[in-house]
């Protein structure tokens, strides 16, 4: 089934111990629609300005990505300027210039109407909640980042309250929930009102909150780790990607493999700067690393006792 994701198209400055790069391709909308265009058909919604180059537009094309949803603008793009440090766990944001997200109204096309996944990347909660509100999808997730969780808490709650999943990093449900153990900063925020929580943990991987049970994932150990931006994304792209295309009824345990086909994405994505990694990938290469996850924890029993 197809799946609609709305977030925010970027020019990315990106600094790691591993070097630096300005103004490359990125934002939440690109990486998630990338990732999850392996998976199944993907309508994108977002916004950039008279900057972007058609090439760029072409590449999405290329992964067959409908853009009808996408608006060019008079204006500059998005742009964001991050660093991270030895760790490459936390980004520290260095700057946030909004330009058209600004002023952006995101309007759904007639032809995504219907669609029933959604994915809420990171954009201003406000927006989340209309195009919510535009499509009344059957499956919803949404991810944010610490910029909205302290700027616009009440309109990030209520986008929280109406989907299905939430799906942010340990640092932002550490925030979100004021809570520092993450068993229960994940109870916090599921009392919220989503019916799972799926909290990335960069290179120590993933905890699922679903229902009474938790699922762990590891990340895949890398020799090699460029840049970090964008991971959560090319794991949320993996991971509603994969249930799209697993179809209803969704049951525990396509959640856990969406989980590690998150994981996979998200590996694939921190090898290179930007989106250069996943525009090189093809379906051998994530089934191959799908693989290598289950091997990575597979053992049997001796029976000892
Ligand atoms: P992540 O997957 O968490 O690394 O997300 C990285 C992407 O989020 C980058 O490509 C940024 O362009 C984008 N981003 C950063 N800050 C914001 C923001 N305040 N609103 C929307 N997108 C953002």
């Amino acid at each position: 089934m197809s799946l609609v994701v709305v977030g925010s198209m970027a020019f990315d400055s990106v600094k790691t111990p591993f070097g630096e790069v300005k103004e490359e391709l990125g934002g939440s909308a690109a990486y998630f629609s990338v990732a999850a265009s392996f998976f199944t058909e993907v309508k994108l919604v977002s916004v950039v300005g008279e900057d972007f180059s058609p090439e760029y537009i072409e590449q999405f094309r290329k992964r067959g990505i409908d853009l009808e949803g996408l608006e060019r603008n008079i204006g500059k793009t998005f742009r964001w300027t991050v660093e991270y440090g030895d760790a490459l766990n936390e980004a520290k944001t260095l700057k946030t210039e909004l330009n058209v997200l600004e002023r952006f109204h995101p309007k759904l096309p007639a032809s995504y109407c219907n669609t029933p996944y959604l994915f809420l990347g990171n954009i201003d909660p406000i927006l989340q909640g209309n195009v919510l509100k535009q499509l009344s999808p059957k499956f919803a997730v949404c991810d944010t980042m610490n910029f909205w969780i302290q700027g616009s808490r009440e309109h990030l709650l209520e986008t929280i309250s109406n989907v299905d999943i939430v799906i942010i990093n340990e640092g932002e449900a550490r925030l979100l929930s004021g809570e520092r153990n993450l068993v229960r900063a994940a109870k916090t925020i599921l009392s919220f009102g989503p019916k799972s929580l799926v909290m990335k943990r960069g290179e120590y991987g993933a905890l699922m909150f679903h229902h009474d049970q938790i699922f762990a994932a590891p990340a895949y150990p890398l020799e090699t780790v460029i840049d970090p931006t964008g991971a959560g994304d090319s794991f949320a792209g993996g991971f509603v990607g994969f249930l799209a295309r697993a179809q209803a009824p969704l049951n525990e345990n396509l959640f856990r493999q969406a989980v590690i086909y998150g994981s996979v994405m998200a590996s694939f994505c921190v090898e290179a700067f930007g989106l250069r990694r996943l525009w090189a990938l093809n379906v051998t290469d994530i089934q191959c690393r799908y693989a290598a996850f289950r091997d990575l924890t597979a053992y049997e029993d001796a029976e000892l006792f």
